[in-house]
């Protein structure tokens, strides 16, 4: 059976944090879908689309990362998608505390699914998409913060 792994978030806007997870697990999953959680709610800063086609810019050149939106719960995804692992990235104690609960939850909602963490290299743990959001609201330069495909309109 293939070994297919969501990674999913926000990523408004993706980061190198994020970019080095996914190249990091590239070697350990036949498939990774990087999935963009959309929620009806909550519109967030840059508009789905725009997310997924940096995604899918950044991700060109390695064929077994698929970029999707999802809608829902991540397990329900998992599910429709034939997927058995959720891939996380671990910066910090709290980031720890928060994926735990999640994990579990998931876990228990469809026992089939493993959850994978990643710790975070040193260099992007004090890394998050919104501190990118404020420098940009604030009219700082975040180039050094996402991959060289995300140009900022
Ligand atoms: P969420 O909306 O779930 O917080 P994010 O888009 O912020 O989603 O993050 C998605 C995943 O990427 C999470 O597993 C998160 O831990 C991981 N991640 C976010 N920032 C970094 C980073 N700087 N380094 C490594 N992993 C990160």
């Amino acid at each position: 059976m293939q070994k297919i792994a969501v990674f999913p978030g926000s990523f408004d806007p993706v980061t190198i944090g994020h970019e080095s997870i996914v190249l990091r697990a590239i070697p350990l999953f036949d498939k990774i879908v990087v999935a963009v959680g959309v929620n009806a709610d909550k519109a967030g800063f840059f508009p789905v689309e725009q997310r997924v086609e940096w995604l899918k810019k950044v991700f060109e050149n390695y064929p077994s990362v698929e970029i999707k939106t999802y809608e829902g719960l991540t397990v329900e995804f998992c599910k429709k998608n034939n997927i058995g692992f959720i891939l996380r990235g671990l910066r910090t104690s709290a980031d720890f505390e928060f994926e735990r609960s999640i994990g579990q939850i998931n876990k228990q909602l469809y026992p089939e699914i493993e959850n994978v963490f990643l710790l975070t290299t040193p260099e992007h743990t004090a890394l998050n998409s919104s501190i990118v959001r404020d420098i940009i609201r604030n009219n700082g330069d975040a180039t050094p913060f996402v991959p060289k495909q995300v140009k900022f309109p």
